[in-house]
This record gives C-alpha cells, sequence and structure tokens, in this order.
C-alpha cells in the first residue's frame, strides 16, 4: 500500500479521535486541494497494512479514517485496514473524490468490498466555489456524509446522521 502520511491522534477527519491513514495517489487533482502532495501515485512510500495494524490497538480511539489522496485507488489495501479497525470495535470512514452514485455505477468489485467495509463515506470532490468552514469533516458544500450500511442496502444515498446528536435531539429534560 503506499500512503502520505499517517497520524495517530487526528480529531478533524471525522468524530473523536481517530487513526488517520493518508494514501498515497489521486487522480481527481480538485482544484485548491489541501494536500497536493498525495497526488502522485509514485510519490508517498510503501507500506505493509498490516505493519499498521499495531497503531489501531490505542484503547482511546473512536475510529479509523483512510483519506488522502483517494483511498478508493487502492481499495484491497484499504479493506484490509477497514476490516483490521473494526474487529478491534473502531468505526471507518473513508474520504472519496468520487460521488457515492459514480462508484455504484462503477460496481468494481474491489471498491465496493471497501464500501462495505467501512460506516461513513464522505463522497464528492473538493469544489473551491463551495468551499466552506461550516461542514464539519468536509472542505467543501457539496461533500456528504453517508451511511453506508443504509445506502448500500437501499442502492440510494442515505445521510449519516451523528448518533450523538440524535441522541440529544431525544433527551427530555427531567422536570424540576
Ligand atoms: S479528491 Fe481529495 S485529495 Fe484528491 S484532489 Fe480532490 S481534495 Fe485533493
Amino acid at each position: 500500500m503506499r500512503i502520505a502520511g499517517t497520524v495517530g491522534d487526528s480529531i478533524v477527519d471525522g468524530p473523536g479521535l481517530r487513526f488517520a491513514v493518508f494514501v498515497q495517489g489521486c487522480s481527481h487533482h480538485c482544484p485548491g486541494c489541501q494536500n497536493p502532495h498525495t497526488h502522485d501515485p509514485a510519490g508517498g512510500h510503501e507500506v505493509d497494512p498490516e505493519s499498521l495494524f499495531s497503531m489501531l490497538d490505542d484503547p482511546l480511539l473512536d475510529g479509523l479514517t483512510l483519506s488522502g489522496g483517494e483511498p478508493l485507488e487502492q481499495p484491497e489495501a484499504c479493506t484490509e485496514l477497514a476490516r483490521a479497525a473494526r474487529e478491534r470495535g473502531l468505526n471507518v470512514w473513508v474520504y472519496t473524490g468520487y460521488t457515492f452514485e459514480t462508484l455504484l455505477d462503477q460496481a468494481d468489485p474491489a471498491r465496493l468490498e471497501l464500501l462495505r467495509s467501512a460506516d461513513v463515506l464522505v463522497d464528492g470532490p473538493f469544489l473551491l466555489e463551495e468551499r466552506s468552514l461550516d461542514v464539519p469533516w468536509r472542505g467543501s458544500r457539496n461533500q456528504r456524509l453517508l451511511d453506508l450500511p443504509q445506502s448500500l442496502e437501499r442502492g440510494c444515498a442515505v445521510l449519516w446522521v451523528d448518533p450523538r446528536v440524535d441522541r440529544l435531539a431525544q433527551f427530555t429534560p427531567p422536570d424540576t
């Protein structure tokens, strides 16, 4: 697997504390991309996905984030990591410049397997004209947070609902 790097304690690539892997290589070349050094598929360095498994054993972690670069361009290795994270009880977020609909249309078995091995897909290219600081965990307003199990089951994009926000909405304060 070719990666640009990792961050062991990210708090900006999804909810909670996360192990983030920045995959090397991206063919989207979104104007204004924050990580242009990750575009060259020959850049970064090679790692064996198994060599990263031990990083997932940190008991403080909430999840694994696969970002880039374009994780869907190295789907087999990313699936290995995603499965290892889930075996440890971690949730898995995947960032991609593709839309969910495009990935469904492509019907690439390895890419679909990665989607099946993850919980949330942050989809769509970064669009400079849609750039915003008001959309958590994303760079531009067109990008969506998708509930992958639900989206795959229904065959259409289903937005992810943050369970912490859901719990707050259902909270009824006790009578005083
Ligand atoms: S998909 Fe992500 S990494 Fe690739 S060019 Fe777009 S913003 Fe950059």
